[in-house]
């Protein structure tokens, strides 16, 4: 089939401004996938696997991010990784010239992902309710991507509390994650507050960047679209 024709299982398609990450701030095409793999206690997309998606043609995606040439795209979900055609759907933008961000859960290998593409890698903690899902040597293929592409692989872990923070703040210092891959921890909203966050991270001169979802502080009121 040829390949703007190729089918993806798309949630929802839209412009705002990205609200994590070291690009927090830019405006940004989202092209959300639909489905995971994962069911996260404190999931803000559970409409991605739980309602009905609309399948698009590669063609109509690309056409709906033309529309804003100046902007970068993040492709994200759910899991963007279930869907194999999401491989080619990177390609046809990367040749476009275009800045593509990737987020993906961390439970499916990066390391088949185009050098390019700019991988957003979660690191589910003990307390997410999807623990020990990262995929074998994920962080190794984040730090060899960043080894070959400076900054081409951040690692983001979302904390519920103090447990989660420890077992984070272990895991970045065993693996000295800060060296090599920009690292975000980021505060679930209602259980971790930034401030005791902030606090934590300055007490153990953690080498991390405390992100909040700048998209939910703009849009209080909102849940989807932004
Ligand atoms: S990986 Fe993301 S989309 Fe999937 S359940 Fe967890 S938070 Fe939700």
């Amino acid at each position: 089939m040829d390949i703007s024709q190729r089918l993806l299982n798309i949630s929802e398609l839209f412009y705002s401004i990205q609200g994590e990450s070291t690009y927090a701030g830019l405006p940004c095409v989202f092209i959300r996938l639909a489905g995971c793999n994962l069911r996260c206690r404190y999931c803000d997309a559970r409409y991605t696997y739980e309602e009905a998606h609309a399948t698009m043609a590669m063609d109509g995606i690309l056409s709906f991010v033309d529309g804003y040439p100046g902007a970068l795209v993040e492709i994200t979900g759910g899991e963007p990784l279930l869907q194999k055609d999401v491989y080619p759907l990177m390609e046809q933008l990367v040749a476009k010239g275009r800045t593509v961000l990737l987020e993906t859960n961390g439970s499916l290998p990066i390391d088949t992902i185009a050098p390019e593409v700019i991988v957003i890698m979660d690191i589910k903690t003990p307390d997410s309710g999807s623990a020990e899902t990262l995929a074998h040597d994920n962080t190794g293929y984040a730090k060899e991507r960043n080894r070959k592409v400076p900054g081409s692989c951040e690692i983001k872990f979302v904390l519920t509390g103090r447990n989660d923070y420890i077992w984070a703040r272990d895991l970045v210092n065993r693996e000295a994650l800060y060296m090599s891959c920009p690292t975000l921890f980021s505060p679930v909203k209602g259980e971790l507050s930034p401030e005791d966050l902030a606090a934590w991270i300055l007490q153990d001169q953690l080498a991390v960047r405390l992100q909040l979802q700048l998209h939910t502080l703009i849009w209080p009121h909102l849940s989807r679209g932004i």
